[in-house]
């Protein structure tokens, strides 16, 4: 790993303090930072160095007490740290903070690599990149990366527009986009199941696999968010950037290598072979819904509409459910579904394999259920096998039974941990390319105008459910369900049957 200056734009933002600098710590502590380094964080605020490493503490104190580290180990770390106040619009500034990291790389003898990561708001995306670069930081005799946080655009044309000014002062190859979801570590042992088991590798097309059901739902609202998400709505936040970067990681084709080029290359064809939507198959293919008022977990809880900061109309999707056909020989004929949606009754992000069930009635005269593969990602990370077997104390009668494997998510790294780790050491397997974002939106697209012109119906949930019955009815179009939702697990509990 080589020396560097890592430079953290929006230093003192919410994503900073209780994502990024806890994970500095942890692979500080884990020995998993360069031998020498220097973190330099960028913000608004005048503070002193000393009131900006006080709150860098407290961002790391959780991580400090769990990992049992004592005082002067929080010391070493903080002594990496220094603090510039920049106002990111004015070209000037940028003047005092490539002093700053300069001087970083003087007294501590670092080499001019230099990555900038912009945990700022996505206005300010192009503008800091093009200052990055008329300032002379870009200037440098060892490497520079660029971190850049989401939403990359809001469509295919701001995101190319986007694109285009990030290109004028970093290589694509220098880009690192992050996509939180592609740092579970779930999401990256996807290609592992994939590829390294030969008994999935040679069951993994459509003549064993019935369909695919990718689910990322939660329990939460819109929380303090409707500022952005009323104007960005579930399409936006969710499907064009992590849903589809699981559908590329699910269904992409053994690589000729495992690495960031190849598997890169391989989810861009998946993209290229998603089958586009024209208008009338967006009214068939696409469930949009919002969540109404109900009862969670307990409490009841208001409406979408009559959340704070929302429009008293506001037509935003909170809920997207939509059936994907992938047109590439190992996928004809499969459907993958895809569902997202906040104020569901349980907080689930996985995605389940069902297979094809040709036994369905002959053996024995018994129904069998089909086999699934279950890839539990979050709130649980583990993957689980549901088989067929006898129950010697019901006569012999066939039950279906999972297998369990799962693993200590509470061990394992956290998202910002393994994707930061990555960019450090110049692994861009688990970021975007621009070329997958670029594809992503361009596939929204119709979907996004048949919302924007209401020509697909706004279906209200209750808050607590598990999103419009709707969604349910686009499965059940090609005889299938969704797997695991609460009438699935009753039916499961005596012997399946569809
Ligand atoms: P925030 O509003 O809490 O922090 C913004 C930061 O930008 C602050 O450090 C502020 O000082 C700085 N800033 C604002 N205007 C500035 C200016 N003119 N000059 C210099 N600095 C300026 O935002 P956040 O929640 O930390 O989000 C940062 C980025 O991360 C956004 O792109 C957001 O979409 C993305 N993101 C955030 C979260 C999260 O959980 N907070 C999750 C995923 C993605």
């Amino acid at each position: 790993m080589k020396a560097m200056t890592f430079v953290l734009f929006g230093a003192t933002g919410d994503l900073a303090k209780r994502k990024i600098f806890p994970a500095l710590f942890n692979l500080y502590v884990d020995q998993k930072l360069p031998a020498s380094y220097a973190i330099v964080g960028v913000g608004r605020r005048t503070y002193t160095v000393a009131e900006f490493l006080r709150s860098v503490e407290q961002s790391v104190s959780d991580a400090a007490q769990r990992r049992e580290v004592d005082s002067s180990c929080i010391h070493a770390f903080l002594s990496t740290i220094r603090y510039v106040s920049v106002d990111v619009t004015q070209k000037d500034d940028y003047l005092a903070l490539l002093g700053q990291v300069i001087q970083c790389e003087q007294e501590w003898n670092l080499p001019q690599n230099r990555l900038f990561y912009l945990s700022v708001a996505p206005e300010f995306f192009d503008v800091i990149a093009g200052h990055i670069k008329a300032s002379g930081l870009c200037e440098t005799t060892g490497w520079k990366r660029l971190i850049i946080e989401k939403p990359f655009g809001r469509d295919l044309q701001s995101a190319e527009a986007l694109n285009e000014k990030l290109c004028a002062s970093f290589a694509e190859e220098e880009i690192y986009r992050i996509d939180h979801y592609l740092g579970k570590p779930m999401v990256r042992n996807l290609e592992a199941i994939e590829f390294a088991n030969p008994i999935f590798q040679a069951i993994w097309n459509n003549k064993y696999i019935a369909n695919v059901q990718i689910t990322a739902n939660e329990t939460v609202g819109v929380e303090d968010r409707a500022g952005y998400y009323d104007h960005a709505g579930a399409l936006r936040d969710m499907v064009q950037n992590h849903m589809l970067q699981l559908l590329m990681m699910i269904a992409m084709h053994l690589p000729n290598r495992i690495n960031a080029k190849e598997i890169r290359k391989e989810k861009r064809k998946v993209m290229e072979a998603v089958r586009p939507m024209e208008t009338e198959d967006v009214m068939r293919s696409v469930v949009r819904g919002q969540y109404g008022a109900g009862n969670l977990q307990g409490h009841s809880v208001v409406s979408y509409r009559d959340e704070p900061g929302v429009e008293a109309d506001s037509m935003t999707d909170t809920f997207v459910a939509l059936r994907v056909w992938i047109d590439d020989p190992l996928w004809s004929g499969v459907p993958f579904y895809i569902r997202t949606g906040k104020r569901i009754k349980e907080k689930s992000t996985k995605i389940i394999i069902e297979f094809k069930n040709p036994l369905e009635g002959s053996y024995r005269n018994q129904q069998t259920a089909p086999n699934l593969l279950i890839l539990n990602i979050n709130p649980e990370e583990g993957i689980s096998l549901q088989v067929n077997q006898k129950n010697a104390a019901e006569r012999g009668k066939l039950e279906p039974v999972t297998v369990d494997f799962s693993t200590d998510a509470s061990q394992a790294p956290e998202a910002y941990e393994l994707l930061l780790s990555d960019a450090i050491q110049g692994d861009s397997t688990y970021f975007a390319h621009w070329m997958e974002v670029k594809l992503a939106w361009k596939w929204v697209t119709p979907i996004l105008e048949a919302f924007a012109q209401n020509q697909v119906p706004l279906h209200v949930y209750p808050a607590g459910s598990y999103g419009p019955q709707e969604s349910a009815e686009l499965l059940m179009e090609q005889g299938f369900s969704w797997w695991q939702d609460e009438e699935r697990e009753r039916e499961m509990s005596g012997v399946h049957s569809r």
